[in-house]
């Protein structure tokens, strides 16, 4: 009976999956009105990793996420007043304790890479995925990150099927105007989360 029974739960576990209508379940859902429809026919093929602090080197504060939201106070930070008009957005954010919000379901197109080329493929928002990290570029990210991070692209592995390789650093596919993630964040250390999970 007990045997049946704990069948019965994996059963519906992998029946429901770990991502639900394009949400992970494992995320705390925060909907974003900047995204809009992929063009169709094109595949998830591309994941690109952020780094966002908001003040830069500032964590916790819930700029980003208010960024993302289109409802971040420009006058709560002098160096915010860039920002004006700036509609941006990303599918997850993951900050420094490792929690995970999810912005835009993940057959939307979210705003996170702009101008952009990868592998001969321009528009990198119409076949990618964003995964900011709470970060910057002088600060090494944190075990939770990385922790975290392995966990997710290896749901989004079990549904997309996006080859392991194609990941790229923000700074990979707009060489000339961003630097995130930085020269902090490390595939090897991502692989040893990967390894250990
Ligand atoms: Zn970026």
């Amino acid at each position: 009976m007990r045997a049946a029974r704990t069948d019965q739960l994996v059963k519906d576990s992998v029946r429901c999956g770990p991502i639900h209508g394009g949400w992970l379940r494992s995320a705390r859902p925060c909907p974003s009105p900047h995204s809009d429809l992929r063009p169709r026919g094109v595949a998830l093929d591309l994941i690109v990793l952020h780094a966002i602090s908001l003040p830069e080197g500032h964590y916790g504060t819930g700029h980003p996420e208010a960024l993302f939201q289109g409802t971040l106070d420009l006058n709560a930070h002098e160096s915010f007043a860039s920002l004006k008009g700036v509609r941006v957005s990303a599918h997850l954010l993951i900050d420094r304790q490792g929690a995970l919000t999810q912005f835009v379901p993940f057959h939307r197109r979210a705003w996170h890479a702009g101008a952009s080329s990868w592998r001969g493929r321009t528009g990198c928002n119409d076949f990618s995925l964003g995964i900011e990290l709470e970060g910057d570029v002088q600060t090494p990210f944190t075990w939770a990150q990385y922790g975290r991070l392995a966990a997710v692209l290896r749901q989004l592995h079990s549904v997309y099927h996006i080859p392991r390789e194609h990941l790229a650093c923000h700074s990979a596919i707009a060489p000339k105007r961003k630097a995130d993630p930085g020269p902090y964040f490390s595939f090897d250390v991502l692989a040893q989360a990967e390894a250990s999970l």
